[in-house]
């Protein structure tokens, strides 16, 4: 496994900076376990692989792992979905990427214990 500690921190760091409205979300770009493990799957030869949850060294993400394919009903689900329904502007989803209301708070941390659980059962630490 090569996922330094300091990209497994922060994954985890992500969520508490949400959580305190200082880190905004922007999906698999800022998070370091998606950096690190997706790809496209339009490049998959292999159809047994695991969604697009895996890199080229056929290490997979540790959420996908726990059974979950792009974070596919995770706490990352409720998430987008409190700021799809309770954070929509002017009749479009326009994400506030970061807590604005309690909810979104406890979503957030939610979701940060969530991550460092999946990290905690498949990668472990140094
Ligand atoms: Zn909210």
């Amino acid at each position: 496994m090569t996922l330094t500690t300091k990209k497994k921190e922060a994954a985890i760091r992500k969520w508490i900076g949400i959580s305190h409205g200082r880190v905004r979300d922007y999906h698999a770009r800022n998070c370091t376990l998606c950096i690190e493990f997706q790809h496209d799957e339009r490049d998959d030869d292999d159809e047994n692989e695991l969604g697009g949850c895996d890199n080229k060294r056929g290490e997979t993400c540790p959420i996908a792992l726990n059974g979950h394919e792009y974070c596919e009903t995770t706490p990352y689900t409720k998430w987008r979905r409190h700021q799809n329904q309770a954070h929509i502007r002017h009749g479009r989803i326009e994400w506030n990427k970061t807590a604005t209301c309690t909810e979104c708070q406890v979503l957030a941390l939610v979701e940060m214990l969530f991550v460092y659980d999946a990290i905690d059962k498949h990668l472990g630490w140094d």
